[in-house]
């Protein structure tokens, strides 16, 4: 590798040392330093991102909206100023179009029950893809008991992608939704949503785009894209866990009824009827998380102060890197090697058992995740129980992929497994 140590990017020269930003990594796993490479599941959280926490709660702490006091009239404030940045850090049209959430799988199940249960019916067709995470299955079909609705999936090729050819033959003017993940958490797989979503808006579908894998990987205009809904969570980019965004367009967030109700989302209180308040607030009954909200605009101004487009580069590098080394091992076999990828790689080894190969990586420190990832379907696709997967974050180095490689082998000597390469 010639180094993601340090390289160009545009006329910047780029010296990496972001895991220094990051306290949790310089602690010992078992005797051992830490590598961790399960950012798929969660990242960890910068030296800002946590002194922002302390500060909130320490200086900020008091309940929104509703005080006249200058402690939540700041509180307010902290709050609204996380919804402008998130709005651009997607570039949203405008900050009511940003929803706070707990996170993905909340934003997803909003939009099911409101926007879903309202708008379809019997013979309606939701497009899913055969590569969702559960949490953008299981709400659709929920709502599709309840509406009558039909789900249709959107298969798979061997090589991990999705099959644009038959996408386009399950496009029709039956098709209500298409939702769809815009990066895979179990095999990395970039979609071309840019691509796919005018073919649905052609049907005249809504999109909904899951970009929980996207987003601390890659710049997301949603104007450019075009889609209604684009979710995500703040704890996969760098914020705090319990905190997520539903970025709807306008017109369809101001179409849709509450969700869940409560305070704040109010305009007006009677027994005999309420009348609701404006989007954002219409979808944020309660209390909110106000701390995990003002955590992420910490962390998006972490992110955006080494810039996306610098972040990407690191990661595409660093991911050839891992790739290239992992198929330097006998018998390990990358799924979906071929696919476009975005910081995850999803492997199977001869004669260990994914859990197997995680449990011997964590006595050496190194941390991964092994499983079905949540996304059963694709395991079944592939005619295996689950993978071994090492998901990469801006902080992991070359030495965090040699660690990876080392103990792979490690485990194939503890398994007298020689290979087949
Ligand atoms: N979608 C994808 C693609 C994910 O990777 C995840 C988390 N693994 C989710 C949805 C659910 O996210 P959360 O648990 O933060 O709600």
């Amino acid at each position: 590798m010639n180094a993601p140590s340090a390289q160009m990017v545009g006329n910047k020269f780029v010296t990496p040392n972001w895991h220094s930003d990051f306290p949790i990594l310089k602690q010992k796993v078992r005797g051992r330093r830490l590598v961790y490479l399960d950012n798929g599941a969660t990242t960890q959280k910068p030296l800002c991102v946590i002194e922002n926490q302390n500060a909130y709660y320490s200086e900020h702490n008091a309940n929104i909206h509703r005080g006249v006091h200058w402690l939540s009239q700041y509180a307010t404030d902290l709050y609204d100023a996380s919804r402008d940045c998130v709005q651009k850090f997607i570039n949203a049209k405008s900050s009511d179009e940003i929803v706070f959430t707990s996170g993905t799988t909340q934003s997803i199940n909003l939009v099911a029950y409101s926007w879903g249960l309202n708008n379809l019916k019997k013979g309606d067709e939701i497009l899913l893809t055969g590569m969702e995470h559960h949490s953008n299955i299981v709400p659709w079909q929920l709502i599709a008991k309840k509406t009558g609705a039909l789900i249709k999936v959107v298969p798979v090729t061997d090589d991990g992608q999705l099959d644009l050819d038959e996408y386009k033959k399950l496009l029709s003017d039956r098709t209500a939704i298409v939702a769809m993940v815009h990066v895979s958490n179990a095999i990395g797989t970039v979609n071309p949503i840019e691509k796919m979503i005018p073919m649905a808006r052609a049907v005249g579908a809504t999109v909904l785009i899951d970009g929980a894998q996207a987003v601390a990987h890659m710049n997301v205009d949603v104007q450019h894209l075009d889609c209604d809904f684009y979710v995500f969570s703040g704890h996969k980019l760098y914020g705090p866990t319990g905190v997520g965004v539903l970025y709807g367009k306008h017109n369809i967030l101001d179409s849709m009824p509450p969700w869940l109700g409560g305070g704040d989302m109010i305009h007006t209180v009677s027994f005999e009827e309420s009348t609701y308040a404006p989007v954002p607030q219409r979808f944020e009954a309660g209390t909110p998380n106000i701390a995990g909200v003002t955590g992420l605009k910490a962390a998006i101004n972490y992110v955006n102060t080494i810039g996306l487009d610098v972040i990407q580069a690191y990661e595409e590098e660093l991911l050839t890197y891992a790739n290239n080394e992992l198929l330097s091992i006998p018998g390990l076999k990358i799924i979906a090697e071929a696919a476009p990828r975005a910081g995850i790689i999803s492997f199977v080894m001869d004669g260990i058992h994914p859990h197997d190969l995680g449990t011997i990586l964590d006595t050496d420190g190194v941390a991964i995740r092994a499983g079905h990832h949540c996304a059963m379907p694709l395991m079944t696709r592939f005619g295996i129980p689950g993978t071994a997967r090492a998901s990469l974050a801006l902080y992991n180095t070359q030495d965090d992929v040699i660690a990876l490689v080392n103990s792979l082998r490690k485990a194939q000597d503890l398994f007298g497994v020689t290979g087949s390469k």
